[in-house]
């Protein structure tokens, strides 16, 4: 079959690219200067570029090809759903055969009474869903005045308006008037750079207090809900302290408030369950979904809602929708995914074998000389890049300039390792191999290496 993406030289697509198309997150004329990186295909773990170059995907993606990329089964699941019914919406009293049964399939997987779902296209989607739905659901108890929502300091909620703003990302409320009013920020559990002194304990309970601090400065009978990621991912999966979900779960239960889980990264077996949320021992009354999902194949997310929000929402109209809520095609390839992972047992061999193969190996990093921290759960680990270990200290230089330095060796290297200011973040596919795993390692400490040498070299190895 012909190369459909590949049938222009690089240089003349990256010309292409800079002149017409914008990139997220993204310094354009930056980009302009240096041309894109073009992907033209993958298969299993691994990128082909439009150089022909094979490098291996640490991130599936962004966060989302779970199952890995190259499954026939999901191309067929879509073409057959295509030829069939291509589209109808399920607003006013209709619905579909992928979307019904793509609604059971989560019921079943999802942990306790999270038995229905509204369907979105992404995360960002679903997580405006949900500032409606708690509001809504208050509303509707004949509690209109809860209406605050409180969420972290570098949660990554998604970039819409509502989303971005339920987000705890800085540079993006600083653009274009985030956040809406209403939404409440308090400090991530992230001890290697904020605990300071404490131990990693006594840190983990004192942030969820702050979520009870929170709620009392707001007044309890003021406040809709907390929402937050079971293990923070784009913030530079940062994995909290064991004792911090049982108190923020006290805390809660005891306000009576209603808990988001943001599952867009952890469901799907990330974590080595089907969700995040049982990793880390919590009962959300909402979760959000999207990414692992449907593996990236199709964009597609949605809100699990338990047995008490729906029929709360049931009992009237829910003004809210999207032309493409439960999109056929997209469902039926969601629940071919979910099939596929099911069957095959990929999240159980993420729990039991290849997930504490990946453990053993990515903690072992921390024996590098530029590296503070290993930290990793399932299969979404980060490393703290510091010129000081002992002292878990910060570059002098601005965050972000080592991390980014490192993260250009990576991909030099043909590794594709993100960096979140100076942690350096991993999300590979779930489907990696033992091999695979010990290259995706090799080539980190290699490229590890090589930017440490070129950080003292431009005397960027100091320390705040
Ligand atoms: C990616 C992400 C989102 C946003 O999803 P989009 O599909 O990009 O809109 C929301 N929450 C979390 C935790 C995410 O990682």
């Amino acid at each position: 079959m012909a190369q459909l993406t590949n049938t222009r030289p690089t240089a003349e697509l990256q010309a292409l690219d800079a002149a017409h198309h914008m990139h997220p997150f993204t310094h354009g004329a930056e980009l302009g200067q240096k041309g894109a990186r073009i992907i033209t295909s993958a298969d299993g773990c691994w990128l082909t570029d439009s150089e022909g170059n094979r490098i291996l995907d640490g991130m599936a993606g962004l966060w989302c090809v779970n199952i890995g990329y190259g499954r026939q089964e999901l191309v067929d699941s879509a073409t057959r759903q295509m030829s069939e019914l291509p589209f109808y919406n399920t607003f006013f009293q209709t619905s579909h055969l992928p979307a019904i049964q793509l609604a059971e399939r989560l019921a079943q997987l999802a942990p306790g009474d999270l038995d229905h779902v509204f369907f979105a296209s992404s995360g960002s989607e679903a997580n405006d869903t949900n500032i409606r739905l708690v509001r809504t659901y208050w509303e509707m108890k004949g509690e209109p005045q809860r209406r605050a929502i409180i969420s972290r300091w570098n949660a990554y909620h998604g970039s819409s308006v509502g989303s971005g703003s339920l987000g705890g990302m800085k540079g993006m409320h600083a653009q274009g008037g985030l956040p809406i009013p209403d939404i409440h920020h308090i400090d991530q559990p992230n001890w290697w750079s904020e605990g300071g002194e404490m131990s990693e304990h006594d840190f983990g309970i004192a942030r969820a207090r702050q979520l009870e601090e929170k709620i009392l400065e707001l007044g309890p009978e003021n406040v809709a809900a907390f929402i937050a990621e079971p293990v923070q991912g784009a913030g530079g999966v940062i994995v909290p302290p064991e004792s911090y979900w049982p108190e923020v779960s006290r805390i809660v239960k005891e306000y009576g408030i209603l808990l988001i889980a943001d599952e867009v990264i952890c469901g799907f077996g990330r974590t080595g369950n089907w969700f995040g949320s049982q990793t880390v021992g919590i009962e959300p009354d909402i979760m959000t979904v999207a990414k692992g999902l449907s593996s990236g194949y199709l964009p597609i997310g949605g809100s699990i809602v338990s047995s008490d929000v729906a029929s709360v929402i049931g009992g009237g109209e829910f003004n809210h929708g999207y032309t493409y809520s439960g999109h056929p095609v997209a469902a039926a390839v969601a629940l071919e995914n979910l099939r596929l992972l099911d069957e095959e047992g990929i999240v159980t061999r993420v729990r039991e074998e290849t997930g504490p193969y990946l453990k053993e190996k990515f903690e072992s990093l921390a024996e590098h000389p530029m590296v503070g921290e290993a930290k990793i759960v399932g299969m979404m680990g980060s490393i703290a890049l510091t010129p000081d270990k002992a002292r878990r200290a910060a570059f002098k230089a601005d965050a972000g300039t080592v991390g980014y330095l490192c993260r250009e060796r990576c991909f030099a290297n043909n590794l594709v390792m993100r960096h979140v200011g100076d942690r350096m973040i991993i999300s590979p596919p779930l489907v990696i191999s033992k091999e695979e795993i010990d290259a995706l390692i090799a080539r980190a400490w290699k490229s590890l290496d090589e930017a440490m040498v070129e950080a003292k070299e431009n005397g960027l190895f100091e320390a705040a």
